[in-house]
């Protein structure tokens, strides 16, 4: 992502933000900032690295803490299997999840599938079970590693 487009996105989360009513305070921003310049998904611990580059005297906690707010706002999706974060590309609306990891850069797609999504929700109400969100993500190569 260019620097434009970056501030181009960082500008559209602070004004659904103000819309909100939430806080984009300058660490959070700081960490959507250092997600949209990251190709693939970062663990907590990276991201708190880099962050220090900006904020000294950043702890674990200010990592988390802006992780959930920018999780909360639908901004980021966390990838459970990796235990990393990764920006998400339309965050404009509430949508079903389904991430392409690649095992060799790992390098992340969002894919969006309303036939996956209509499938799995369908059989989950079989079973009685009311799905509220849905992440799915498939392990493999991208097509640079692939090639
Ligand atoms: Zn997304
Ligand atoms: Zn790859």
């Amino acid at each position: 992502m260019t620097t434009k487009e970056i501030n181009r996105l960082i500008h559209k989360a602070e004004q659904l933000c103000a819309k909100r009513g939430a806080r984009m305070t300058p660490a959070r921003r700081e960490v959507f900032e250092l997600l949209a310049s990251e190709t693939g998904a970062i663990g907590a611990y990276e991201l708190l690295d880099k962050l220090k580059g900006a904020v000294p005297n950043a702890k674990p906690p200010t990592i988390y803490r802006a992780l959930d707010f920018l999780q909360e706002q639908g901004f980021v999706h966390k990838i459970t299997s990796s235990n990393s974060y990764v920006l998400c590309s339309h965050f404009d609306h509430q949508h079903p999840v389904q991430m392409l990891i690649c095992q060799q850069c790992g390098d992340v797609q969002e894919i969006q599938s309303d036939g996956v999504y209509e499938a799995l929700k369908k059989q989950a109400e079989a079973q009685g079970f009311i799905v509220e969100s849905q992440t799915i993500e498939a392990h493999g190569l991208c097509k640079n590693c692939a090639s």
